[in-house]
């Protein structure tokens, strides 16, 4: 498929007031091929003044109150509207991300699809269930006068949100859904790695009567254009999901004029297996839970905890699997493994491990890049690693994991909480009473059972510790997108 042919919009544009327009700069971003290292398309590299424009539109349509004012079942439906888009153009957009982002094209249709396509749909449902409460009051000046006493829960406004390369449609659907569906007005920056499936999102949003101004998207830089959306006064609100040392850039942003924010950042998850659990189910269990999406994701089990009687047992599966998984690029069918988003997430990767090994850690599969074109690195699983070391506690993002052993079971807390990441964690076992002891003890936004990465749209995301605050997806979401207001009326006795 040639991008060409698959994609009508003319490369380069931002889309801002329901227009496909130029950048104010004029520039271009270069756009590469994971698989081989290509650049074979760009971007619009938005800047500031872009930034303002798309600000603008946001809030002229949030103030106009073409969405706000749109019977909540309509808006529902619309909402609706763009889930079945989506599900029409899975494939195309499945391609788009697998070019874009190096996913092997059979996974992105299954999760970033999917998840951009359960958001549209989940949310569609929360536009007619936004609601407040009244209240019986007690005055503390008690004149005998009723009072009729409630809340309204509002959209909060003109919603700045900025995306990662690693699920790019399915985050940006993850702040626009929730967003709209409250009745928000949206301007989203994706990353400059990944921007193409965002755009065609954008198309899908118009196609299905989102209002022009409602959905914004200005592609390019963090430092231009995700700033410039971060300091603009317009903005009520941040939805950010990232690394955690951008997030904190973003927050203390945020301060200056108390904007809203929602941070979504980086995992250390443990992946904590027990001396009981099955380990036909174990095993693969957790060499997916690090190797899917080879390793770019935030809830990756990148710990590997292991109860001594078991230990070598896991890590030999685990390396086993490592080896045998198809590295490849994303469009060959055959693929289990595509290659890292960028020749930067290689390096980064490969010096990672190469520190760790140079410091004693043993690599008993994987630990090295895949020699030629694309940025391609093999699993890899490290033993004889201390709790100090980087590969330990720094995150990775990329297909490694490092296993240590637990001797005792009073160790598990403390080592699985060894870290400033608090976002997933899985726990394997058949022992009912310590798997609510442990889930528990664990400081994690998730914590999944015989189970790794089971994410709903009904179900609470986010992180304990440096790995964010608020939550996504949910009831949760809504509450983020929307301020309570209390609103009292005395009504004197006749
Ligand atoms: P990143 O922080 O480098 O960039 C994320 C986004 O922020 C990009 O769009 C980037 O352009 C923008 N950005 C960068 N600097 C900015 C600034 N100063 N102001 C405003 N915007 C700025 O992260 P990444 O490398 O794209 O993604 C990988 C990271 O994301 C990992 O740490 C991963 O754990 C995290 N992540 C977290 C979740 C979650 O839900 N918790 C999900 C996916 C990824």
């Amino acid at each position: 498929m040639a991008i060409s042919n698959a994609w009508p919009i003319p490369a380069g544009r931002l889309l801002i007031n329901g227009q496909w327009v130029e950048p104010e700069g004029g520039q271009t971003l270069p756009v590469f091929d994971p698989a081989t290292g290509e650049n074979f398309t760009t971007i619009a590299r938005g800047t500031a003044a872009d930034v303002d424009l798309a600000v603008n539109a946001a809030r002229a349509c949030f103030e106009s109150r073409a969405w706000t004012r749109m019977r909540p079942m309509e808006r529902g439906r619309i909402l609706e509207r763009v889930a079945l888009l989506i599900e029409k153009h899975a494939e195309e957009l499945a391609w788009l991300e697998s070019l874009d982002n190096g996913k092997p094209m059979a996974m992105a249709k299954m999760v970033d699809v999917a998840v951009a396509m359960d958001m549209f749909r989940y949310f569609a449902g929360w536009a007619t269930k936004i609601t407040g409460e009244t209240f019986a009051l007690n005055p503390l000046f008690d004149d005998g006068s009723d009072y009729h006493a409630y809340s309204l829960r509002q959209p909060v406004g003109v919603v700045g949100a900025i995306t990662p390369w690693n699920f790019p449609v399915g985050q940006a659907a993850q702040k626009i859904a929730p967003a709209l569906a409250t009745g928000c007005t949206v301007v989203l920056k994706p990353s400059e790695e990944t921007s193409l499936s965002t755009l065609r999102l954008g198309e899908i949003l118009l196609e299905a009567g989102v209002p022009e101004g409602a959905v914004n998207i200005v592609t390019g830089l963090g430092a231009e254009a995700g700033a410039a959306l971060v300091g603009h006064p317009d903005v009520r609100k941040i939805s950010f999901t990232g690394s955690t040392q951008t997030g904190k850039a973003i927050a203390a942003a945020c301060l200056h004029d108390l904007k809203r924010v929602t941070l979504e950042l980086g995992g250390k998850s443990p992946a904590i297996v027990l001396a009981d659990a099955d380990l036909n189910e174990a095993i693969p269990g957790v060499a997916n839970a690090i190797f899917f999406n080879s390793g770019q994701i935030c809830t990756a089990g990148s710990r590997l905890l292991i109860e001594r009687p078991v230990f070598d047992a896991v890590v030999e599966g685990v390396a086993a699997i490592a080896d045998q998984l198809k590295i490849g690029p994303g469009h060959d069918s055959t693929t289990q493994i595509g290659p890292l988003v960028s020749a930067k997430q290689l390096e980064k990767v490969s010096g990672m491990v190469a520190e760790g090994i140079a410091t004693g850690a043993t690599a008993m599969a994987g630990g090295s890049a895949v020699d030629g074109a694309g940025f391609f690195y093999r699993p890899t699983i490290l033993t004889n690693v201390r709790r100090d070391q980087s590969v330990v506690q720094e995150e990775i993002f990329g297909p490694v994991v490092v296993a240590m052993p637990l001797d005792d079971p009073d160790q598990i807390k403390a080592v699985a909480n060894d870290t400033h990441y608090g976002l997933g964690a899985s726990l394997w076992t058949n022992d009912l009473r310590r798997t609510h002891l442990i889930a528990k003890q664990i400081d994690a936004g998730s914590v999944w059972v015989n189970c790794h990465n089971v994410l709903d749209a009904a179900m609470p995301f986010g992180g304990f510790k440096q790995s964010g605050w608020g939550r996504e997806f949910s009831n949760e979401a809504v509450r983020t997108y929307t301020e309570l207001k209390s609103v009292c009326v005395r009504l004197p006795n006749a």
